[in-house]
């Protein structure tokens, strides 16, 4: 389990923007230790725990691209077509290494090894097949053409995947290209979830009048695993300091980090301030963002915390810059800022200076081609609705102090933050 020190989170400013969030997660927060090999079936989301060396190269042999003749690149007609004697067929896996003499042909396949000698494919939709069963090819062909040489994906001995990297479906092909059966990555960081709040209830239970089912845990659980974190569930934390204290220290002690939503705003009824302080320390970050809200930054026995403000949209978006580098950060995974990709503004915003903003917003493909962002119409950040009917945020920097319709904004898709 990763130990840090109590002051770990303190910060001095009276704002912190979120790169400076980013960047101070990412340099005190220490990556889980433990490694693990699995099979490749279940390599998918894991984090790499050390580079991966091509063993091979890739291809591994010469072959052919396509379904054709091989030829020497010599014997390319240069004025006028010309036919060629077809001496052997050579199929893919064919095992038999064969050589071409000068001035013959081979009926060769996609994926077969090139004949020694020969370097050259000719489609076969580009040939015919004279009356005497010759092979005509016609002129123009570059040498070389068609041809799949041994390496020219990746050479032995290549760095062909980073320590850190989370693998994807192609990254384990390539692990499987290279005939490995299992890759070697970090274990899962292991998180505690909790909410917190009188209000709040597990769905299943019996709701009271003035209370609301608890949507935020489950969305952060979800979030997590797409993060391929462990998740484990604690529950509701009742508003009240010794019981927040006792579910934090429970947590402490099987988690590499706890996330929390609720309660960690300055009114009196917020007890888990008090319940994370009687546990741990706890300092509040003021981030300049919105939706946010302040962020409870702690450690509680040596473990991480963080208690996420308790309106769903707020809880969203502070998750993705605090929670997700944390995350990262535990797992041993290169950091990577979200991806903005450049679109029209189809609305127009005004907004304050010195703080990063996010638009809850949705793609359209206007009428000139161009790819719009269309803002939801309401702003509340209680509002599930604007997280669901949407497909991602528009990312306003904290220069920014108007977006005129037409104008052109960073996008992030929800996708590419989890
Ligand atoms: P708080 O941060 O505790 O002051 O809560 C802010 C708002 O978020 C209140 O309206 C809460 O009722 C609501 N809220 C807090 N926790 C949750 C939760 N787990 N699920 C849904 N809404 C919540
Ligand atoms: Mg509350």
């Amino acid at each position: 389990m990763a130990q840090l020190t109590d002051d770990c989170f303190a910060f001095g400013g009276p704002m912190m923007s979120v790169d400076e969030a980013v960047t101070l997660i990412a340099a005190r927060v220490g990556t889980v230790a433990e490694t693990e090999a699995v099979a490749l079936r279940d390599a998918d989301g894991r984090i790499l725990a050390a580079d991966v060396v091509a063993t091979l190269p890739l291809p591994p042999f010469t072959n052919s691209a396509v379904d054709g003749y091989a030829v020497r690149g010599a014997d390319l007609p240069t004025a006028t077509e010309r036919a060629l004697p077809v001496v052997e067929r050579v199929q893919a896996g064919a095992s038999s290494r064969m050589s071409i003499a000068p001035g013959n042909a081979v009926r060769i396949f996609t994926g077969a090894p090139m004949p020694d000698g020969a370097d050259t494919v000719f489609m076969q939709e580009d040939v015919r097949i004279d009356d005497a069963g010759y092979v005509v090819v016609p002129i123009g062909l570059r040498p070389g053409s068609n041809v799949r040489p041994a390496g020219e994906d990746i050479a032995a001995g290549e760095v062909s995947l980073r320590a850190g990297h989370r693998l994807r479906p192609q990254d384990v092909a390539l692990a499987a290209a290279f005939g490995l059966t299992e890759i070697v990555v970090r274990r899962r960081v292991l998180v505690g979830v909790a909410s917190t709040g009188d209000e709040v209830v597990t769905p299943g239970r019996q709701r009271g009048d003035a209370q609301l089912f608890d949507s935020n845990r489950f969305m952060l659980m979800a979030m997590l695993a797409r993060l391929g974190c462990e998740v484990r569930d604690f529950g509701i934390l009742r508003d009240e300091q010794a019981a927040v204290a006792k579910g934090l220290r429970q947590a402490a002690g099987t988690c590499d980090l706890i996330v929390t939503s609720g309660g960690v705003s300055t009114g009196e009824e917020d007890h888990v301030k008090a319940g994370i302080e009687s546990a741990g320390s706890l300092v509040l970050w003021r981030m300049a963002i919105k939706p946010g809200r302040p962020v409870a930054m702690g450690i509680v026995d040596g473990t991480p915390l963080i208690g996420l403000p308790g309106n769903p949209v707020a809880s969203f978006v502070t998750f993705v810059h605090v929670v997700r580098p944390t995350v990262l950060a535990l797992a041993g995974a290169i950091q990577s800022k979200p991806v903005t990709v450049p679109v029209r503004a189809a609305f127009a915003y005004r907004k304050k200076q010195g703080r990063r903003e996010y638009v809850r917003a949705n793609l359209r493909r206007a009428e000139d081609g161009s790819v719009e962002a269309v803002k939801f119409p309401r702003e509340g950040a209680g509002l599930l609705s604007s997280l669901v009917e949407t497909d991602g945020l528009v990312e306003l920097d904290e220069g920014t102090v108007e977006v005129k319709p037409g104008e052109s904004v960073g996008f992030i898709a929800y996708e590419s933050l989890m």
